[in-house]
């Protein structure tokens, strides 16, 4: 409501609310006390200037204590107080003002929120401070006693306790335009609720039959439970004004008394005050309650809302009941409507039968090793689909470190599994042709020469005998200049299937060259596998006659046997000069090396 004005116009607003308000206050309470031994209950104009310190800009302060000092001496003389004693009492309630401000704004640098329970402490501190200050210096300087020490003090501390609190936070709600915003049903609840306070407070405090001091308290307290603090503070306030004016005319349970003024004020002061420290901070801890309840409604969502973007489900077992508990996401994955009741052996259930027994003892483990866990199973939905879901789990403890519940989350890697599976049938075509001969099919002669170092390595490691057989079409040059290439290799192809053929199962043959084969023959002796050897030369030999139109072709083999100390170059070597002593010699035949 001052954002908009200039700070000299703001100092001049802050300046006459300031003294109107004080000037009333202090007039009417000063008035109403009249008469009655000057012992009043409360004494509003302290609480009322302490507010508008906390309202106002830094730079209107200095404006405000001297609207307020003005204010003060104005009422004390209009009531026609002495001189020395205005002063006294002017100088007491400004004392007690900075002191309250001071000490607030050491404990609370930032705005002062009736909302926080540490701030409202630190408000009730500063009070009590201030008002014992200034108790003691319009004690000391006027002369009086511990009854007027007792009487000053407790009416400022409830002035500032009563009247600052509601003060503040009518205008900071006002400033900040919070009514706007507020539902008009909520607004007439308020009011309603603020009306039947007072109504309730001065039927009960009209009537001096009956001890019904409590009604009123439970009023204040339904407007701190409805309200917050501003319902308490406000109703309090309320209650107050009533009260106060009503005991103070000697109407009501207390006025009815059979006691002193003074021990009845004292009551009142009492019975208001302890309204006050009641409803106050039960009202702040029911905000920060509240806001802790919101916070948690609003994390439980983002982690629903985060589960089902990520696909991912949470569950939680009830170790000591046995029992399940999935989130909306798990039913989701399980395709299950969310809600429907579920149990522990249910959930392991869902598995397929070959991974129940896995789950169980997954399961089982956790609690027994109290170790966290990842599992990866199928389980087959109500739809008939088998998806893959994977599982990360852990052991959740009590404060004593027992084992109370495992809780887990749930994932459906069903794309993820079957991409890898695609992958890895990617993987092992690429490597089969790039190990495969493909006018043959047989291996090549990377793979071929790969084979052998790996048998060579065996055969060293267990002292088991091995041979190497390197076999090349006879004369095949002939066969491709007369026939072509094509024809060629089809009599390669041949070549290769009968050879297969006349091999063991163990026994490798792999193409090595145009038209060059190598055998690895495992566990041979050098006399078996002169005889494999020969087998094969036969066999290539025996299919000769042109059938097919693919003419004849003979093969030339050398052989050499693995003496458990050469390498596999010295060992294809060997074979090769065999060959080559098999081709010098006339072809189709075998040679062993020396
Ligand atoms: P030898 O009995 O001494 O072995 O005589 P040869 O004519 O067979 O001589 P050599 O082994 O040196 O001949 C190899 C020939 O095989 C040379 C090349 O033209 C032919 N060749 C190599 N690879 C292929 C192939 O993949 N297909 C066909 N059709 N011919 C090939
Ligand atoms: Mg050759
Ligand atoms: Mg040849």
């Amino acid at each position: 409501m001052t954002h908009s004005l200039s700070p000299k116009v703001e100092a001049v607003f802050w300046f006459l609310v300031t003294a109107a308000g004080y000037f009333l206050l202090a007039s009417l309470s000063l008035y109403t006390t009249k008469g009655a031994d000057n012992i009043a209950a409360i004494w509003p104009p302290s609480g009322y200037f302490l507010g508008i310190l906390l309202l106002m800009p830094a730079q209107a302060r200095l404006l405000g204590f001297l609207a307020m000092v003005s204010a003060s001496i104005g009422a004390n003389m209009v009531q026609g107080i002495e001189s020395l004693t205005t002063a006294i009492f002017t100088a007491a309630n400004v004392t007690e003002a900075a002191v309250a401000f001071w000490l607030l704004r050491r404990r609370e640098p930032g705005e002062l929120s009736f909302m926080v329970p540490r701030a409202v402490g630190s408000f009730c501190i500063a009070a009590l401070c201030a008002s014992f200050v200034s108790a003691a210096m319009a004690t000391l300087l006027s002369g009086k006693g511990v009854d007027f020490f007792l009487s000053w003090m407790t009416t400022v501390a409830l002035g500032m306790l009563i009247v600052t609190p509601p003060i503040v936070m009518l205008a900071r709600m006002v400033r900040s335009n919070a009514f706007r915003n507020v539902p008009h049903f909520m607004q007439v609840e308020a009011a309603a609720i603020l009306a039947g306070a007072g109504l309730i407070t001065l039927v009960c405090f009209s009537q001096s039959e009956f001890p019904v001091t409590f009604l009123p308290s439970v009023s204040v307290f339904v407007a701190a439970y409805r309200l917050g603090p501003f319902g308490a503070a406000a109703g309090t306030l309320i209650v107050a004004i009533i009260t106060s004016f009503m005991t103070g005319h000697g109407y009501g349970p207390i006025a009815a008394m059979q006691e002193s003024q003074k021990v009845q004020v004292f009551f009142l002061q009492f019975y208001l005050v302890t309204i006050l420290f009641i409803a106050l901070p039960l009202a702040a801890l029911l905000v920060v309650q509240r806001r802790l309840a919101k916070r948690l409604e609003q994390s439980n969502r983002w982690l629903l809302q985060a589960e089902a973007a990520a696909l991912v489900g949470h569950w939680r077992v009830d170790i000591a009941r046995w029992a399940i508990q999935w989130s909306d996401q798990t039913y989701r994955v399980h395709g299950l409507e969310p809600g429907m009741p579920v149990d522990v052996d249910y959930s392991v259930r869902q598995y397929v039968a070959e991974d129940r027994r896995a789950v169980r003892k997954v399961l089982a483990d956790a609690i027994r090793m109290g170790r966290p866990f990842e599992f990866q199973g199928r389980i087959l939905r109500t739809d008939g689909e088998i998806r893959h879901i994977k599982s990360h789990g852990s052991i959740e403890r009590n404060l004593a470190g027992d084992a109370v519940g495992i809780f887990g989350t749930v994932q459906d890697v069903t794309e993820t599994v079957e991409n890898a599976r695609i992958l890895e049938a990617a993987r092992s075509a690429a490597e089969r042709v790039a190990n495969t001969d493909m006018l043959t099919g047989l291996p090549n002669r990377r793979h071929a020469l790969a084979f052998l170092e790996k048998a060579l390595n065996g055969a060293r490691e267990n002292g088991a005998p091995l041979a190497v057989a390197i076999f090349d079409i006879d004369h095949f040059k002939r066969i491709n200049d007369t026939y072509g290439h094509a024809v060629g290799d089809q009599v390669i192809r041949r070549v290769a299937h009968r050879a297969k053929a006349a091999l063991r199962d163990e026994d490798m043959l792999g193409r090595i060259g145009g038209e060059e084969f190598v055998c690895v023959l495992q566990r041979s002796s050098a006399q078996s596998a002169e005889i494999v050897a020969e087998r094969v030369r036969k066999a290539v030999e025996t299919g000769t006659a042109a059938e097919d139109g693919i003419p004849d072709a003979t093969i030339s083999v050398g052989l050499a046997v693995f003496d458990g100390e050469i390498d596999s170059e010295e060992l294809l070597n060997r074979a090769d000069q065999a060959l080559y002593v098999a081709k010098r010699e006339g072809r189709n035949r075998m040679r062993s090396a020396a």
